[in-house]
């Protein structure tokens, strides 16, 4: 058999942050950013991985468990493997322009380029949605599970079904995802993207605290989860902590559909402004962002942006600023400033144009 290529992007959630384990909305966009990877398949079930993000190359079978980006890769296997499909071991080498560890979605960049590649491999229909969701149920399995991050479903589900010029409205309630056209281009917009270059490691425990306290205040509350609360009983809630959880839980998702309802009516301060009072939800009562986002949020809102908040799980990672194209300069030059005056490492920026879902590149 020959070699398979396929690719992955990574993301940007414009809104909606923690809401996909609880059962909420959000509302994230597949970045021109990807994660290319190019399968080789061996006679044997031998894994052969190198990256050229990582100095580290590994060779085992899955049964070895490896640690470290390895994970990654062989949890996919793993997966498709439960799954019942028969997935051979391979030589893979991946290559990547997703910022690692920025909460640009890497890791679902590289998981679901894998498991196109392994798709494509085994002669399956990447035209068929449902095999889509299969795929981005198998790696979000693989990074829950096998990996032991414990995210939400976000990031792999619109890595496999996003579409070009949208981004995705899904809803964890009832497994939809809807496109919802973001036509910045033609309002003059940019969606400009600053890496604080501050890592988050997802396995260090806060984004799990998150998803138990969420949980308690669910329970406390009396519902399956915090999708089904009633914004006017958490006042009920006697632990102060637990009814901030909840009330950005609830309020956030409030705030996806206000989004939605601006981009419909393209009424593009209000969607600044819905993008504003997300970043103090998460500041204050989800408590997820650090001193350098919180920076990048009001120089970007201090110099010309209509709205800006955190982006991704928290804890340092990226920030997104919704700015007139004419702006940009400026932002990028007061965010920077901002940065070195606070003695702060110079931040990265990208424009986040919304790009294709993980794809075939070559064989298959
Ligand atoms: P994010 O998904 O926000 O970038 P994560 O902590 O979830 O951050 O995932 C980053 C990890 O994923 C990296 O530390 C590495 O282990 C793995 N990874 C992602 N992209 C690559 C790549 N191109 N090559 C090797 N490993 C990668
Ligand atoms: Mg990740």
């Amino acid at each position: 058999m020959s070699a398979v290529v396929a690719s992955a992007p990574g993301r940007v959630n414009l809104i909606g942050e923690h809401t996909d384990y609880n059962g909420g909305l959000c509302l994230p966009l597949a970045l021109p950013q990807r994660t290319r990877v190019t399968l080789t398949p061996r006679t044997d079930a031998t894994l052969q991985l190198t990256s050229a993000q990582e100095d580290d190359s590994w060779q085992g079978v899955v049964e070895d468990r490896p640690g470290g980006w390895a994970a990654y890769v062989a949890g996919v296997v793993h997966e498709l493997r439960e799954d019942g499909h028969d997935v051979p071991g391979f030589e893979a080498a991946v290559d990547s322009d997703v910022p690692l560890g920025a909460g640009l979605s890497s890791s679902a960049a590289l998981e679901c380029s894998v498991a196109t590649a392994i798709a494509g491999m085994l002669g399956l229909d990447l035209e068929d949605r449902g095999v889509r969701r299969r795929l981005a149920t198998a790696c979000i399995r693989a990074e829950n599970d096998y990996v032991g991050a414990p995210t939400g479903g976000m990031d792999q589900t619109v890595a496999m079904l996003a579409r070009p010029g949208h981004a995705l409205l899904l809803d964890f309630a009832d497994d939809s995802a809807t496109p919802v056209e973001l036509p910045l281009e033609e309002a003059g917009l940019v969606l400009l993207v600053v890496d604080t270059r501050v890592s988050h490691a997802l396995t260090d425990g806060s984004y799990g605290d998150r998803r138990e306290e969420s949980a308690a205040a669910a329970r406390a509350l009396g519902v399956p989860s915090l999708r089904n609360a009633d914004l006017g009983r958490i006042e009920e809630l006697d632990d102060d902590v637990l009814r901030r959880r909840a009330r950005h839980v609830l309020t956030e998702n409030l705030r996806v559909l206000a989004a939605v309802g601006a981009l419909g009516d393209r009424d593009w301060d209000e969607l600044g402004r819905v993008l504003d009072s997300s970043h103090v939800s998460m500041r204050d009562d989800f408590e997820i962002s650090c001193r350098e986002l919180d920076l990048a949020v009001e120089t970007a809102q201090a110099t010309g942006a209509l709205g800006a908040r955190m982006t991704g799980g928290g804890f340092g990672g990226s920030a997104v600023a919704l700015v007139p194209s004419g702006s940009v300069a400026r932002v990028e030059a007061a965010v920077s400033a901002a940065f070195g005056d606070a003695s702060l490492a110079t931040p990265a920026y990208l424009e986040a144009t919304p790009g294709a879902a993980a794809r075939l590149e070559a064989g298959g």
